[in-house]
Parts: structure tokens; sequence; C-alpha cells
């Protein structure tokens, strides 16, 4: 029963809602953009094709052709088409026409839909517009900009519409943050004088808003100037991007991205595009698409275009759907009386309510009734033409859907065709012109293991390389009075090249201006200094394992020793003995232990001989044990430490390490002008260093060299008056071939040498996965090996301390000289004893036997001639120097001492 009613209803309210049989609408073209003219066409033939959109109407399209410019012209025809009853009115394209068209819309309140870019859309007007609204645009590129990072960029426009498209732009980059540079192009097609501007400034971030027709061209322009080079990247605003012929620069690397609202590869739209393509040329009617694939025809399918199809669709909808609602005809309209369509404003709110999928993805109206919910496709140039990278809707913003390795993946497979440039300097052993007896060019003038490192580079990525010298021959430094870098780094920055490679050590102030990639080499700032000067051998050194502290309190203990056993001899009853063993009772007792036994007792047992004297008495031996017992350590304590002295030379240095340096102004010390090392010195808040760079400024002549090599010279010329400051790789490399020069004390910091490139360079990862590759595989260490230690005269100085280490054993007579002038002088002074004795005794004979002062010299004579005789045979094996006869001085020899006893 209720089923029943409902029938009835629904049968009663379609009678009631009868749409008329055919619904004209009208199209306002211009003659150059014939194909909105044929989509509109296309889609009205769709609509009255397909039943299911508008099922009890057909639409009858109504095209009036018009001039942009000629806005009275426009609004005779619209005026016409009212005139013959028109439900809508769809275009035109140009502003100024477009304009009038939709003030009379508005008057007459019929449905006028656009395709547009139109920023003045009012809520409350007639206009229906389902170009993307302006505001969500903006925000597109203001997420696409942000998700790229960019610090700075240019923007280059077309005419005022274009600030307004990307005001939003201008408005996110606002005055406190990083400049945005805002150029127009000029009305000319001659777009170089701008374009160099633009890289005069260094720019590589573009934003180009212009027309598609001129896309091409200043992407030509700017290409003949170098502006697509791998490190431009374009943002082009046009959502027709893929209508440009990109061929030529496909291979170029420039990062050139758009967003686009129309996804060719969706299979709707290609089918949509196909059918329509062939039914245009069943037709015989001209689409000029000249081409017969349906993805190359996409390419001339506009944004505009393809939009015209939507609105058309759109339209039927809306209408299908207020069919459903209420009676609807359509009424001729005069232009002249104030006539209006009753069923307009319906007929535009359910355009804008409703949710339909068109060849432009989902269109749907916010509540101001503009299409600001919708997606784009980012896509980006790449070697096959235009590729999706990702999405861009107002709610999520930038979504990238190729993978980080998709990308590198991309990068390498560019590299594969490029031959890159690459910056050095002339620094051994990073490069070195090799040596040949032909004239070498190109690559081949060069070794060292910065080109060997490239190399390596290259066979693991498969990129060629040119090398190019930096003219100034410098690594890089920033003159902060003209604001402008130097050497290799200004190279990269004007990329006249892509890669330096060097010792170039990775910075602060570099890193904020180029890229560099992981350190391929580690190292620190070090002295280099000349090796100190050997000391020649002492001739005394046999003193030097002792003190002379400690000779001076040997000696004092030996003095001290020797009194006391004297002393403590002469208290002791159990010293003094009988003269002879026979004699029981002695009249005269004997003491061994004189002054003079004593002093020979005791130096006797330090010189480890020993003596005819032995202590009989307990406190005398005590004596003797407690002095045995000190030789013995004294003596093992110098016979321990003498072998390292005789043998080790003494190397005496006045400086230790950098500390040294700064605490003393004799020795003059510099590094390399413009190089890291002055740089870490100069923005250095540690004192010692603030003082050292003070003092290396302040020194005339300049410390500052041009190069390391200049450096290394001036210390060996300095002899010790002058220290270089340099990186201890450097350093090693020097003092392996130069054996006068060493490293001084350790390093000061801590850092590396990188690769640098261009800021934004593509390639950094790509070189930086190299690099590590190559460490793992161990093939940096081989090459270091290879350029440190092999060639060019590597390893020669540890020849020589090879050498020198093995005569390290025998001593010289420079060593050991001092104890034979000992010996010599021992030997002098007891043959002047001698004579002295001699001389003395003499006399005293003399004396004693009253004779004349003359007869002292006869007397002295025939002793002379009896000391110098020969034993007498019959002397048997009794002693040589023994003799007899009265007044002989030897009869009194002996050692002992006759006391009274009293
Ligand atoms: N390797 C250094 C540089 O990159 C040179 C130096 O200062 O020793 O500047």
């Amino acid at each position: 029963m209720r089923g029943t009613k409902i029938i009835f209803l629904l049968l009663l309210f379609g009678h009631l809602s009868a749409l008329p049989d055919t619904i004209r609408i009208g199209g306002l073209f211009h003659p150059e953009d014939d194909k909105q003219e044929v989509a509109f066409r296309y889609a009205v033939e769709r609509v009255n094709a397909d039943r299911a959109v508008l099922p009890r109407a057909k639409l009858l399209a109504q095209v009036e052709t018009i001039s942009p410019q000629d806005s009275f012209h426009a609004s005779k025809r619209v005026c016409h088409l009212l005139r013959s009853g028109v439900a809508a009115i769809f275009g035109p394209q140009s502003a100024p026409a477009a304009s009038h068209v939709q003030s009379i819309c508005d008057t007459m309140e019929l449905p006028h839909l656009e395709t547009r870019w139109e920023y003045r859309t009012r809520r409350e007007s007639c206009l229906v517009n389902l170009y993307p609204h302006p505001a969500a645009l903006s925000r597109a590129y203001v997420d696409l900009v942000r998700a790229w990072g960019w610090k700075s960029f240019t923007i280059v426009y077309e005419n005022s519409d274009g600030l307004v498209r990307l005001q939003e732009l201008l408005k996110a980059h606002g005055p406190t943050e990083l400049p945005v540079a805002v150029r127009q192009l000029p009305e000319s097609h001659d777009y170089r004088p701008l374009l160099k501007q633009i890289k005069n400034s260094a720019e590589s971030h573009i934003v180009l808003d212009c027309a598609t027709e001129r896309i091409r061209d200043v992407l030509q322009q700017a290409q003949q100037i170098g502006m697509m080079s791998d490190y431009h990247s374009y943002l082009i605003t046009s959502l027709d991007l893929h209508s440009v012929d990109l061929e030529e620069f496909k291979y170029g690397g420039t990062n050139i991205t758009a967003l686009r609202l129309l996804d060719p590869e969706r299979s709707d739209v290609q089918r949509v595009v196909r059918d329509w393509v062939y039914d245009e040329a069943r037709k015989g009617r001209k689409l000029q698409l000249g081409h017969t694939s349906a993805k190359e025809n996409m390419t001339f399918i506009k944004t505009e275009t393809a939009l015209m199809y939507d609105a058309v669709h759109l339209f039927a909808k809306a209408l299908h759907d207020l069919d459903t609602s209420q009676q609807i005809d359509v009424k001729p309209l005069s232009c002249d009386a104030e006539d209006t369509w009753p069923h307009g404003y319906s007929l535009i709110n359910y355009m804008k309510i409703v949710e339909m999928k068109g060849l432009t993805g989902v269109i749907k109206f916010d509540h101001q009734g503009f299409r600001s919910d919708f997606t784009l496709d980012i896509i980006e140039l790449t070697r096959d033409g235009l590729q999706k990278a990702g999405t861009w809707n107002s709610s999520e913003g930038v979504n990238y859907t190729r993978s980080y390795g998709d990308n590198q993946k991309q990068i390498v497979e560019i590299l594969q065709n490029k031959t890159l440039i690459v910056t050095t300097i002339l620094s051994a052993p990073y490069c070195m012109r090799k040596e040949a007896s032909e004239k070498l060019i190109g690559n081949a003038q060069f070794e060292g293991y910065a080109i060997d490192l490239i190399h390596e580079i290259s066979k693991v990525l498969g990129f060629n390389y040119t090398f190019k010298l930096a003219p100034d021959g410098r690594y890089g430094s920033y003159n902060r009075e003209t604001k402008e870098w130097d050497g290799m780094i200004r190279e990269l920055l004007e990329q006249r090249a892509d890669v330096a490679i060097a010792d170039l050590t990775i910075t602060y102030d570099r890193e904020q201006v180029v890229d560099f990639t992981m350190p391929f080499m580690n190292l620190g700032i070090s002295v280099l200094y000349r090796k100190p000067i050997k000391q020649p051998p002492n001739l005394f050194s046999f003193l030097s394992p002792l003190s002379l502290d400690v000779w001076i309190y040997m000696a004092t203990a030996y003095l001290g020793v020797s009194v006391l056993l004297f002393i403590l001899a002469r208290f002791s009853p159990y010293e003094w003995d009988s003269p002879g063993n026979c004699i029981d009772e002695p009249q005269v007792l004997e003491n061994q232990f004189t002054l003079l036994n004593s002093l020979w007792f005791t130096i006797g047992s330090l010189m480890q001989q020993g003596s005819d004297i032995a202590p009989k008495a307990v406190s005398t031996r005590m004596v003797a044990g407690m002095w045995w017992f000190f030789t013995l350590i004294m003596i093992s304590s110098y016979t321990a430490n003498l072998a390292a002295f005789l043998t080790v030379e003494r190397m005496d240095s006045p400086i230790e390490s950098a500390e040294d340096l700064a605490k003393q102004t004799k020795i003059k010390y510099g590094a390399l002008k413009g190089g890291s090392t002055a740089a870490f010195f100069r923005d250095s808040n540690f004192s010692t260093y603030q003082r050292m760079w003070s003092f290396m400024e302040s020194a005339r002549p300049s410390v500052f060299t041009s190069s390391n090599k200049e450096g290394e010279e001036r210390v060996m010329r300095g002899k010790g008056s002058y220290a270089y400051l340099m990186e201890s790789t450097t350093i090693e490399y020097v003092v392996e071939r130069n054996c006068d020069l060493t490293q001084v004390g350790g390093m000061l910091d801590s850092k590396g040498y990188g690769i640098a490139m261009p800021p934004n360079s593509p390639y950094r990862t790509a070189i930086s996965g190299a690099v590590l590759k190559l460490q793992e595989e161990g093939k940096l260490h081989i090459l270091k090996t290879k350029w440190w230690k092999e060639k060019r005269g590597g390893g020669s100085c540890r020849d020589e301390t090879s050498k020198s280490s093995s005569t390290a054993n025998e001593l010289g007579l420079a060593n050991v000289g001092g104890v034979f002038v000992v010996l010599m002088g021992g030997m002098g002074v007891a043959c002047v004893i001698a004579v002295c004795e001699f001389v003395w005794k003499s006399r005293k004979v003399a004396v004693d036997e009253r004779k004349e002062e003359a007869s002292l010299c006869s007397e002295m004579a025939s002793e002379l001639r009896s000391a110098l005789k020969c034993p007498s045979t019959g002397s048997g094996g009794g002693p040589a120097n023994t003799r007899d006869g009265a007044g002989s001085p030897y009869l009194h020899y002996g050692f002992s001492t006759k006391s009274q006893l009293h």
C-alpha cells in the first residue's frame, strides 16, 4: 500500500517537473582557442548520448565566436544568445569580454560557467567557475616551496595576474625571512638580459609564472645563458606544462616542477580523450592534434579545455537534479527589458552543491561557491618526460609518492651521461703535475690522491670528468669586505665547476654556501718544524748517569767513610798488632789503617778492586761492609744508566707544542693564507689561539704563505726560526720525505676533507655514498698508502731512521773518549807525584847525611843511576826494586806505621 503511494507520488512529481525537450546553452569562444569550442560541442554530444546524465532533455549548443578584446561585440552576442533562450552561458576566456558577459548574466540571473583563472569572483554572482580558486592554488605553491626548503628564490612573472597568483608565496616570505626577488618578463621576446641578471645574483631557485606558450621560449633562453644546469630549479605555475614541448630539457638535469589538475594517466581521462579524438576524426573535424597516440594527444588538451568538458557535465547534472524538484522552462530574455530567468539561481545553487567526478578530478565547491577543494599532481621533468612525483591537496598539503630511493636512482642515471667539471688546485700529494718527457694535455696532466679518488668515484657512479685548476690556486675563503668568496668555492658558486676535490677542509663557513660530501680523510692542525739539531756526544758523558749532586755526595761519602775508618781503627784495640808474629810482648804495636791506607782501602772497594788491607775489628768491618753495600748499589745504578747515556743522542727542541709557540716570540710561525688553518686561529675563542693569531697578523714580514710548499721551504730556510701551522695529513706527507722536518706536538682540532659541490647539488648524496663505499672497501686506505708512503720519494726518511737504529749499539770514540782522557790524566798526575816523591826523598837523605847543598844533585844522580840499574844477577828471585845499602830511600817503604806504645 505504502509502495504504491510512493510510485504514484513519483509519477506525479515526474510529470510536474518535465524539462523542455531541448535546452539551449550558449558558448562564447575566441577564434584562436578552437579547442574550447570543440570541447564544448563534444561535451554536449556526450551528455546527449548518455541518457543517464540528462534523461528527458537534450542540450543544444549555440556557439558564438567573439574577439577577445571587443567587449561591446561580446555583449551583443550574449544578448543575441539570451534572445534565443539559453539556459546558461559558457565562456568566454578573455578577461575583459568575460566580465561584460558576467555582468549581463548577473542582471538576467542566468548561470554563467567559466573555466579560467579569475580572482575577482564574487560569492553572490551568477558565476560558476570550475577553475581552482586562486587563493587555494597559491597555497599549493607555498606548500611546495616550503617542502623543498627553499631559502630564497626569484619570482619571474609576466603580468600583474601573476603577482596575484603568487601573493600567498610573497606573503609567506615576508621581509623577516630570506629575500624573494620579483622580476617581470619584458614585453619583447628577448628574456636574456633579465635571465642574466638573475644568474649574476647566483639565484638558482626560480618560480616562473607566464603564459604556457611562453614557457618554452623562456626555458630555451635560460638554457642559452647557462641557467638550465643541474643546480637550477624551476617551479612553473602553469597547470598546462604537459602541453609544452620539453624534449630538449629532459637530459639537462634541471629540476623543473609544475602542478597539474588533469591527470592524463587516469583511465577515464584517457578513454574520453581517445573517444573524442576518434569522434572528431570520424566527423572530419580538425582537432589539429596531429598525433596518433592518445597519450601524445593528451599533451594538447589543456586544463581549460578539460574544464569546459566538465562544466557542461556539471550543468547537465545540476539541471537533472533541479528537474527532479521543479518545473523548468527556458524563456528568451531581452537585454533591453528588466527580465530575469526565474530558475537561474536555483540552477546555480544546484551546481554549487553537486559533487561529481570530472576529467579534472572531483568537482565540488566550498560554501562560498569557489572550487577550493581539489587535488593537484606534482609533476617533474625526468629523462622519460614529465612524471608524477606526488600530489597536493588543500587538506594534506604536499605528499610525495616517489620514494627517496627512486629519486636517487634517477639522479645516478642522470650522472651516467654527464661530464662533470672538477675544480682543484696543485697541492701535493692531492693533485700534482705528472712528470713526463712529452707534453701532456687534459686530465692526463695530473696525478695524486684526489685525482685517483675522483677516478674511483667515477667508476662507481659512471660519470666522466674534466679537471680545471682554480685560477687563483686558492682553497676558498670569504672576504668580508668584498663579500665574495675566492678559490675553488668561488668556482662552485659561479657554477663554473660541478665538483671541487682537493685537501679542502669542511668548515662551517664553507658549508653555509656549498654542499660537502662525507669526509674522505680526517685530520687536525699541527705544527711543522725543523727536527732538533743533534748534540755532539759529550766527552765526559760517562759522568752523565749520575747527576753532579750525586757525584759530590759520593766524593763526600768517600772522604767521610775513609776518615771514619781511620778514626775507628785507631780507637779499636783489635786493629793494633805486633809488627812481627814471633814477638810475644811487643814494645811497639802497629795499626795498618793509616789515613792514606784508609783512603786506599775505600777507593779500592769503590772501584770494585779491593786491596791488601782488611779490617779486623767489628767496628771497622761494619764500616767496610756498609761501604761495600753502598758501592754495590751505586756502581750497579751507574752501570745500568751508563748505556743509555752513551748511546742516546740528545735532541734539544725549543718547542714541544703549539702552546710553547704561543709563549715565545723568537720563533715566528704562520699558516696558509686564506686557508681553513688560518681561519681556525682567526675565529677561535680560545685565548692561546687568539694570541697566536694576533702574533701572526702583526708579524712583519708576513708569516702567511701562498701554498703549503712555500711553508715547508720557509721552515727549512728558517733553520729553527720559523714554524708552520699545517694540517696533520700534509705534515705526515712532508716528514715522510723531508727528513729535516718533523711534526711538533699533537693536533689542535679535528676535522675532515670533503668533496664540495654547488649548493643544492643533486649529486651530493650519490657521491657521498660512493665515498663511503670506497672507505668500507679499504680503497681510501690503499690510496693513502700509495701517495704518502710509496710514490714520489715516500719512505725515504724511514730508511734513515732504520739505518741510524742499526748503528745505535756501537760506541764511537766521541762517546767514550772521556775515559781515555781520565786515564791519561791519571797517568800524568802519577808521574808528577813520582818525581816529587823522588826529589823530596833525595833531598831528605842528603840533609840527613849532612851533605853539602851542591851534593844534592850528585845524590839525586846516584839515586837515579841505582834506580835505573838492572837488578843484579845474584839476587835470585827477590824483588826487583829492593836494594841494599844504607841511605837507600826504599829501605823505609812499607805499609806500616810504627807507633810507640805508651
Ligand atoms: N686544507 C685547508 C683548506 O681547506 C688548507 C689549510 O688551511 O691548511 O683551507
